[in-house]
């Protein structure tokens, strides 16, 4: 029988939890060694150390006994180290231990196995430290998850490795399908080329996050191709060295639109459709910052309160509109026909010279003075009406838009003075 109680001195001052266990005479399992530090693993302290050997069945918690004699067993039977680990409850709470079991020879390599060395290493903080890390992971998960926004991940690759609930309803596409997929799937084929510069710019700039759509609108795909106006917030972070970008996206197709309405009612006249006089003046200002020739034609319905009072204001409302439509018609040529307010009308033509733009001019007058033109009147029947127009040229290296439209004003003058139904040039 080999002498266990020279082991004793040796393991007594180990920090770990140290046994060694073997089989008495009746073949029942024994603890012949053990340091302080084992009974502290299991939680004995009315037993001294030197009592070994120990019966190993009484001393080990009922709840760990089964496990840790099974393990004792396949070490014994197979030669080969085990590995368990084994929850103690103690007073101050449960403690965690990574027990690993190796079989001990008299003969090193030689069989016959006389017992087994247990060695425990306290992880319980570990086990905490993994046990918090899955909350908050598990916490995180369901922020992401139930989020109002989209919400999606890209590593270095700019390959999808986050896809929330909020991204698939946005998208179209099923977190399993966009995972390991690159992100261009995701992004209007016209902004490919650029898309990595940008990636590679953000993940160079010392800003760690940022509003994408700072200066133009940023646009995503649909699965069925059509284009989303997003808002985009975009951070990145270091990941053992290699970055991730996560982006928060919300549509804001709404929003989008409700600005495009906003954007055309405030350039836009009610009742006609056509641009107003502002959206006129910044159309014409324009067309001025190249040296083309433009002329301009300023057109201003005969005799139009007269209309008001013999059929009534809705009446000379469908005058108005008619006018609009016969004039959208005609001037095609023109860039921009607007209402410049009341009843008076004006037109851009670039490329025209006065006198060409004058041929169009009267074109129209006749047009409307023939009533040559198919409009649904639906206060009654038709209204005759006639109009007279006053055109003007842009001079060489002339860029202010009222000056001409002035000009335009003085010619019509002359044309209602002339008699009306006219168009004379200034
Ligand atoms: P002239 O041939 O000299 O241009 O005579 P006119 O009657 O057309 O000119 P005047 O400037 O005296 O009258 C313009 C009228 O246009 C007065 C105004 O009530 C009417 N008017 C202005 N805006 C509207 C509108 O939106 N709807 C209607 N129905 N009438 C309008
Ligand atoms: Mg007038
Ligand atoms: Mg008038």
């Amino acid at each position: 029988m080999f002498d266990w109680s020279r082991v004793q001195d040796l393991i007594r001052g180990i920090a770990a939890s140290v046994a060694v266990i073997s089989h008495d005479e009746a073949n029942k399992l024994v603890i012949e060694a053990c340091n302080e530090g084992f009974f502290r693993m299991i939680d004995v302290n009315h037993v001294c150390i030197d009592a070994c050997p120990i019966p190993f069945e009484p001393l080990i918690p009922h709840y760990a006994r089964t496990e840790f004699r099974q393990k004792l067993q396949e070490c014994f039977e197979s030669g080969v180290a085990q590995e368990l680990e084994q929850a103690y409850d103690l007073r101050d709470g449960t403690h965690w231990w990574r027990l690993s079991l190796k079989p001990f020879r008299a003969v090193a390599g030689a069989p016959p196995i006389i017992g087994i060395l247990v060695t425990g290493l306290d992880i319980t903080a570990k086990v905490q430290l993994t046990h918090d890390l899955d909350v908050s992971t598990s916490r995180f998960r369901s922020v992401v998850h139930a989020a109002y926004d989209a919400i999606i991940t890209i590593d270095q690759q700019q390959c999808i490795t986050l896809f929330n609930r909020a991204a698939e309803d946005l998208f179209g596409y099923t977190s399993d399908e966009m995972l390991g997929q690159p992100i261009e799937r995701l992004i209007p084929e016209q902004y490919h080329p650029n898309h990595p510069q940008y990636v590679r710019q953000f993940a160079q700039s010392p800003v760690r996050s940022r509003q994408m759509n700072e200066r133009d609108r940023v646009y995503g795909q649909h699965r069925d191709g059509s284009m989303l106006p997003l808002e985009i917030a975009i951070s990145k972070i270091n990941v053992g060295g290699l970055l991730e970008f996560t982006a928060v996206i919300r549509d804001i197709s709404d929003r989008v639109m409700l600005m495009d309405l906003l954007q055309k009612r405030a350039v836009t006249d009610e009742l006609t459709g056509l641009p107003n006089r502002r959206e006129f003046a910044e159309v014409v200002d324009k067309l001025l910052e190249s040296d083309r020739m433009l002329s301009v034609f300023m057109l201003d319905i005969d005799y139009f309160k007269r209309v008001n009072d013999s059929f009534g204001h809705d009446v000379g409302d469908e005058v108005l509109r008619a006018l609009a439509k016969v004039a959208l018609n005609s001037v095609r040529k023109a860039a921009v026909f607007a209402r410049w307010g009341g009843e008076e009308f004006v037109a851009a033509l670039p490329g025209l010279s006065a006198e060409e733009a004058g041929v169009i001019a009267d074109k129209l007058r006749s047009t409307i003075e023939r009533q040559d033109f198919q409009f649904k009147w639906r206060l009654g029947s038709p209204v005759p009406f006639t109009v007279s127009i006053g055109v003007s040229a842009r001079k060489p290296g002339e860029h202010d838009v009222d000056a001409i439209v002035k000009r335009a004003d003085l010619a019509l003058y002359r044309a209602k003075q002339g008699g009306r139904n006219r168009v004379e040039i200034g």
